[in-house]
């Protein structure tokens, strides 16, 4: 008889997800955490009274999350105070001219139009293509994508996927391409390439949806982005969810090539008769399992799988009203450059002539998170590797604070500089020692083609029965919404394999 029927290792939106479900289904769950508290690259901390949000700072698509809440009997609305942002984003353009995105769609359209009539048609057409486009997508984001069959299964249920065939087969930059033709129009929408963490040239077609997608509500969380994980995290304890922080897994304890509990880094063994892993897959399979325990083609494929892009954190506290007009600004480069900064600066690292950001002035929407009349300034910097040019990123660190907000008080936020009164930066090595994500990877695993659906490690463990995967490594991928999607998809799929 096992300790537990479920243990999950790791309480970030996959893992408790995932967890919470299966506690409101009945089984006797376990999440164990490392750190101080939930959430994972979704968290939020406190320092000298101003609030940060240490990665996600943007909620999309809620209709995913919804589906989450409802089946822990409840709704988002009721356990999340989510706030629109409406204008979604304003966009200061390489040129340094400014668009506001309305979340209305004709708002949108007269934006463009301010910038060249010609696109108006083209934002129409590629409105209507991604209208209908995004519908099929919730299922496909909560549907198992284990085997060949299975993507079958979902064009059968779904036959309207398959008119969508040419955006699973070129790349983000094509699509932009098709609809638009002015440069800066093409700039507007491209910076959203890098929220699945790679450049328009290699990103795949299909998430040129998210520019469009966003108009269905971009929203932030009020109190900060914790406010979410919490939210599970209450739904599955009213079922009898255990949440235990401060523990590390150290192994997944395998008999008989199943999985039948966790070891701890204190030595502590806890048995189960299932294991669902939010950590992610290299570090699972390779550190947690053991290569040796795997299939050598299995060994192989995992070794095999590159991490997804990092970024630095830029946590800002300052004791002025920013010259800012909405909660997001995004601060953009040329389609082609965010191209040549992926094979070049990006490889290089260190200060990069091409900056680009997302600035979330997270207390224009609450200000709470912030003592009155302070506000709380959040930049989500250009890509980066674990190193920082030539130096670690512990030796960069100081130096390379300086240099973004001198860059950015000049570029785009006047007196940045001189209102400063909390700034710190966390850099893809302080993701990894804190997450334990390798290479501080935001979305675990690359998310190009090649290593989507099928070709990302199985929410189903095809190597070691009893184990389940959750979260950014696994279908569908990084993201908040997407993640919560994984405990949908391993649930269904534990349900179905694993008798009681
Ligand atoms: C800087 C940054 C910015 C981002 N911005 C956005 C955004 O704006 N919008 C958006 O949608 N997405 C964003 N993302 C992505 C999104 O936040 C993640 O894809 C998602 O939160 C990952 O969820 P997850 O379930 O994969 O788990 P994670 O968040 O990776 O959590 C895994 C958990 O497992 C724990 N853990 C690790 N090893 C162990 C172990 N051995 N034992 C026990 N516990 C362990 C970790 O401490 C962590 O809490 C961002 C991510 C980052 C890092």
């Amino acid at each position: 008889m096992s300790d537990f029927d479920i243990i999950v290792s790791g309480a970030g939106f996959g893992g408790l997800s995932a967890g919470a479900q299966l506690a409101k289904n009945g089984r006797k769950v376990l999440v164990l955490e490392q750190a101080e508290r939930v959430g994972g690259c979704c968290s939020t901390y406190e320092q000298n009274g101003f609030r940060f949000d240490i990665g996600a700072s943007i909620v999309e698509a809620p209709e995913l999350l919804n589906r989450a809440f409802s089946r822990l009997g409840t709704t988002l609305e009721k356990e999340v105070d989510l706030i629109e942002c409406d204008p979604i984003y304003t966009v200061i353009l390489s040129d340094g001219s400014r668009m506001t995105i309305p979340k209305s769609l004709t708002g949108t359209e007269e934006a463009i139009r301010a910038i060249d009539p010609r696109d108006v048609e083209g934002w129409r057409r590629y409105a209507t293509l991604m209208d209908n486009f995004r519908n099929t997508l919730n299922d496909f984001f909560t549907s198992p994508v284990v085997r060949f069959s299975d993507m079958a299964k979902i064009v059968k249920n779904s036959p309207a996927m398959l008119k969508y065939g040419s955006l699973f087969a070129s790349s983000y930059q094509d699509v932009l391409n098709k609809y638009f033709k002015n440069d800066k129009v093409k700039e507007s929408l491209a910076y959203q390439t890098f929220f699945i963490g790679l450049p328009p040239e290699l990103a795949p077609g299909i998430f040129a949806v998210i520019p469009f997608q966003e108009h269905d509500g971009l929203y932030y969380v009020r109190g900060g982005m914790i406010g979410i994980p919490e939210a599970l995290r209450r739904c599955g304890e009213r079922a009898g969810m255990e949440v235990r922080l401060n523990a590390k897994v150290k192994k997944v304890l395998i008999r008989k090539k199943r999985a039948v509990g966790v070891e701890l880094s204190d030595g502590t063994e806890i048995s189960s008769n299932v294991v669902v892993s939010d950590i992610n897959a290299k570090t699972l399979y390779l550190d947690l399992i053991g290569a040796e325990q795997l299939p050598w083609l299995a060994r192989v494929g995992v070794k095999s799988y590159e991490t997804a892009m990092a970024v630095p954190m830029l946590y800002l506290g300052v004791n002025y009203q920013p010259p800012l007009n909405s909660h997001h600004t995004l601060v953009t480069t040329p389609m082609e450059e965010m191209n040549d900064f992926w094979w070049s600066d990006y490889r290089t690292g260190g200060f990069t002539r091409r900056q680009f950001a997302i600035i979330s002035w997270t207390s224009q929407s609450d200000p709470h998170l912030a003592p009155a009349g302070k506000h709380v300034l959040i930049l989500t910097l250009p890509p980066s590797l674990r190193t920082c040019g030539r130096k670690s990123w512990d030796e960069a660190k100081p130096e390379m604070i300086e240099k973004y907000i001198d860059y950015y008080s000049k570029r785009c936020i006047p007196g940045l500089k001189d209102h400063i009164e909390v700034a710190e930066l966390a850099t893809p090595l302080d993701f990894e020692r804190r997450l334990g994500t390798p290479d501080g990877a935001i979305y675990a695993l690359r998310q190009d083609m090649m290593n989507e659906t099928v070709f990302r490690p199985a929410a189903k463990s095809r190597s070691i029965a009893g184990l389940y995967l959750v979260g950014a490594s696994t279908h569908p991928g990084g993201g908040v919404p997407t993640t919560i999607a994984s405990g949908i998809v391993a649930t269904d799929l534990i349900e179905r394999y694993e008798g009681r």
